[in-house]
């Protein structure tokens, strides 16, 4: 028989590396916590604050943070121990990374495109080619796009009358790509309550896929407590649910747990890195922007609640790297969002945003890794008994580049036919972006504790990393779709 591979985790980086592996022809094993919700109980109430996303009601993607051994000073990070991983709840909003911003990547940019490809394939990417297109190229054919709302439309009218005056101050822009199906999209505002037609991209669709291929197998349930490397292979120490703990034996696992938790399982197996590990942040911010004008239909009509408009920002004035802004319609998600984030809850913010609401767009923005808040991980323990302590460190000059960002946008608010009500602006901690990353980075010559190109740990040869723990940057623009593609490129190389 051919040797077993091994992939820990079902989220969007397992899926991307079992396909890879099996079109190379190699055996998989999928060894997954990979919860689902309960059939017929009742839907939870969102807790948290701000309030987590659910899944159609059920909270079964997140782990607590008791479970997943975090401890969490100043940051808001999350860990998935949900059939399919976090994208149970994501916003399927989709953009490979800009190629002029990988020169610390241990390989060429461009050799991530056959792998963006492959993704793209299996996710099904729903856009235009429009002005994003020179920078952020579609890899494969664009699939139905999602029709805009009434408010982005109007938007996107305003953008490219002014798009010369805009794009000569770095500033560019595009309908929003989504891993969606348009034509199962009913416009019932439900997307960010998750999708009851699975219009938008779930990996644990992916699953159901790859178990007809031949060779792939999945094991669900099942908490893997930590990874030894024997015999020139690996095995590793599982507990199934309702079972004793026993083993599983492969030639090589792939680990795409999720950053933390597989900086859990790492520390837990290997001994906790002395001097800590850091963990890298893209800085994550939210706003409401008012438009310039009413939009007649706005906003009572029927829509989607995923993103409707990306924008591009590269000014070096404000970043060395580029900023990236995703803009949503107002609707009642959005406006409770908004009113809890930035405290406006009671009367006085309902009556606010009702009186707003035709006009009001919501923001979240992202920067660069290298603008983001420290934050340093302190591992201690073996095994499952392994906690992580994250420490968030300054967030001043984080906050700086935010408010300059935000600012820059407000000094072109006439050509962007919007402004950003920037006393409403907030920073969210590291984590609450969700795009978290960089533990274990990969390099040309790796140290302790870094991996090789293709995310072997340094003195661990049969051990690949291919969650975005290994990523050695975060550029802003939308976070998957790369973690996919270099997962699918690691699992092909190796
Ligand atoms: C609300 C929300 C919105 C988001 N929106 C977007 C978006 O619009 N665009 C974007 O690009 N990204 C978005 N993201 C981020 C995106 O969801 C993640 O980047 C992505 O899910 C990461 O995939 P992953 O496979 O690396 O890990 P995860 O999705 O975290 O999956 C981890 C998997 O590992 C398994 N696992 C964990 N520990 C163990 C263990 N010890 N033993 C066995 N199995 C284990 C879990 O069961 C799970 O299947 C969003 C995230 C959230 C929470």
């Amino acid at each position: 028989m051919a040797p077993l591979n091994l992939v820990v985790g079902s989220g969007p980086s397992g899926v991307a590396a079992a396909s890879a592996l099996l079109d190379a022809g190699r055996e998989v094993l999928m060894v997954d916590l990979g919860r689902s919700a309960v059939p017929g109980a009742r839907p939870e109430e969102p807790e948290g604050d701000p309030p987590r996303k659910l899944a159609l009601g059920s909270s079964h993607p997140y782990m607590s943070d008791a479970e997943a051994g975090l401890v969490q000073h100043g940051t808001k990070c999350l860990a998935s121990g949900g059939l399919g991983g976090l994208s149970a709840v994501w916003g399927a909003s989709v953009l490979p990374f800009p190629e002029d911003e990988l020169a610390e990547w241990p390989f060429p940019a461009a050799e991530l495109r056959a792998h963006y490809a492959r993704t793209a394939a299996m996710l099904g990417i729903s856009g235009i080619v429009d002005g994003l297109a020179s920078r952020f190229p579609f890899h494969a054919p664009p699939a139905p796009a999602l029709r805009p709302s009434l408010q982005a439309q109007s938007l996107l009218n305003k953008l490219t009358e002014n798009a010369a005056t805009l794009n000569q101050h770095g500033l560019t822009f595009g309908r929003a790509r989504h891993a969606v199906r348009a034509e199962l999209c009913e416009y019932d505002a439900a997307c960010l309550g998750g999708c009851g037609k699975r219009a938008i991209w779930s990996a644990a669709d992916a699953v159901e896929a790859l178990k007809k291929r031949p060779g792939f197998r999945y094991q669900g349930g099942v908490r893997v407590l930590s990874i030894e490397e024997r015999g020139g292979g690996v095995r590793l120490h599982v507990l199934p649910a309702g079972a004793s703990r026993t083993v599983v034996d492969g030639a090589r696992v792939f680990v795409g747990a999720g950053p933390l938790a597989t900086a859990r399982l790492l520390c837990g197996s290997f001994g906790a890195p002395a001097g800590g590990l850091p963990l890298l942040a893209q800085p994550y911010f939210l706003f409401p922007l008012l438009l310039d004008r009413d939009v007649p239909g706005a906003p009572e009509e029927k829509l989607h609640t995923l993103a409707q408009v990306f924008l591009e920002l590269q000014d070096d004035a404000v970043s060395k790297r580029s900023a990236h802004f995703q803009l949503y319609g107002h609707n009642s998600l959005i406006a409770e969002k908004l009113r809890r984030t930035l405290g406006l809850a009671g009367p006085f913010g309902g009556a606010l945003t009702r009186h707003f609401a035709p006009r009001l767009l919501a923001a979240q923005g992202y920067l660069h890794s290298d603008e983001g808040i420290p934050v340093h991980v302190e591992a201690a323990g073996r095994g499952e008994d392994c906690r992580l302590t994250l420490t968030a460190g300054s967030r001043a000059a984080t906050k700086a580049a935010i408010r300059r960002a935000v600012a820059k946008l407000s000094r072109h608010s006439r050509e962007l036919g919007m402004a950003p009500l920037t006393p409403l602006l907030k920073v969210g901690q590291p984590g609450e972006g969700n795009h978290v990353g960089g533990l274990f980075p990969m390099r040309s010559s790796p140290g302790s504790w870094q991996t090789d190109r293709v995310g072997r740990l340094t003195g661990h040869p049969n051990v690949h990393l291919i969650d975005s723990s290994v990523l050695p940057t975060l550029p802003a623009p939308t976070f998957t779709y790369a973690i996919m593609a270099n997962a699918s490129r690691i699992a092909t190389e190796a």
